[in-house]
């Protein structure tokens, strides 16, 4: 496979750009800093795209890959790639699900005892010497809490799963009722926010999606309500979250995403009441080494012939 041309649009984990160094002729995104070069010298060769939840294959870089046959995504979440294209041109999508599913669920509950229990708070205060002064003030409680869950697919499951563990109630919404879920299902993301105390993003960003949390839904979840979003950035009308918290007018907030990676509103720097995160979701060794195992063995069933052991397209 050494003679085939894959292209690697964003930054990985060193073991997975070596290995796939090793078993095909690597091209690096960055290695062209105009990317017409890259293109006119190797866009007729290029049968394979690597990328992740920062950088995929849009409508325009596939147009300009004749040859392209699969996109293999380090990250679960596609939203990077041109699907549709994708499709119309028979051009094959894997990505890497399942195997992140407990990490992002464990740091869900992370950043909601986090966010709830003022953790890096209480860390600072000792640090500050602070404690001698006085005790730390009290915080609020996560056992027993409602926690709503928009999107309760593989994480959305698992973040209930854990939280069930905490005596909460779970509900949620998403586009279709699970007849099988012993979870109370609301039609809509208002009545949900309206109904729950933490709130939860776990869905897949689309268009429907982009924004689904906007003024309304901030409003409805309320001075005494949390969001939490291990979704994407773009899920939340991010000035609107901002003037919510600072105005008061939203409890608090737990973010490992943002709608401009790695830009972060600064306004939220100086607020004690959110905790913020650089997209971390699946980030342990464990299992950032699953996922690049994973984009390996699609690229090789590919490759060989054999069925994709994760096919979205
Ligand atoms: P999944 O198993 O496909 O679950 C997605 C769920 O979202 C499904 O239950 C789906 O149910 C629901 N959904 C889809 N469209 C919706 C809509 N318009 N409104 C409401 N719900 C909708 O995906 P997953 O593996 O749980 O991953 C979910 C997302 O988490 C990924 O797409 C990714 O963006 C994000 N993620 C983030 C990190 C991180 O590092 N922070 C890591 C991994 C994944 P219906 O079809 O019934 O609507």
């Amino acid at each position: 496979m050494a003679s085939i041309s894959l292209l690697l649009v964003a930054q990985v984990m060193p073991y997975l750009e070596q290995e796939l160094n090793k078993r095909y002729n690597l091209l690096r995104v960055w290695d062209f800093p105009q990317k017409s070069h890259l293109l006119s010298q190797h866009g007729a060769s290029i049968r394979a795209v690597v990328g992740n939840s920062n950088a995929g294959a849009d409508s325009e870089l596939i147009d300009a890959l004749p040859k392209l046959e699969i996109v293999s995504s380090f990250s679960v979440g596609v939203d990077k790639i041109d699907l549709n294209k994708c499709k119309e041109k028979g051009i094959r999508v894997t990505n890497t699900p399942d195997v992140l599913t407990d990490d992002v669920a464990d740091l869900a509950i992370g950043l909601i005892l986090t966010l709830l229990r003022r953790i890096c708070e209480c860390d600072r205060y000792v640090r500050s010497g602070n404690w001698k002064y006085g005790d730390y003030k009290l915080t609020t409680k996560f056992s027993g809490k409602t926690v709503g869950i928009i999107g309760l697919g593989r994480i959305g499951a698992a973040i209930a799963k854990r939280a069930e563990g905490f005596n909460c109630s779970i509900c949620y919404y998403s586009r279709t009722q699970k007849q099988e879920s012993k979870y109370k299902f609301y039609p809509s993301v208002v009545e949900l926010a309206s109904n729950c105390d933490i709130l939860v993003v776990a869905c897949p960003l689309t268009e429907e999606t982009h924004h689904i949390i906007n003024r309304e839904v901030i409003n409805a979840l309320g001075p005494k309500g949390f969001l939490i979003n291990i979704g994407r950035g773009k899920h939340v009308d991010e000035p609107e979250l901002v003037s919510a918290l600072v105005e008061g007018r939203l409890g608090g907030a737990g973010l490992d995403v943002f709608e401009n990676e790695p830009h972060v509103p600064e306004e939220l720097f100086g607020l004690d009441n959110v905790v913020l995160l650089p997209h971390v979701g699946s980030g342990t060794v464990e299992t950032r080494t699953a996922m690049a195992d994973l984009v390996l063995g699609n690229l090789e069933a590919h490759f060989l012939g054999n069925p994709l052991l994760t096919p979205l397209v």
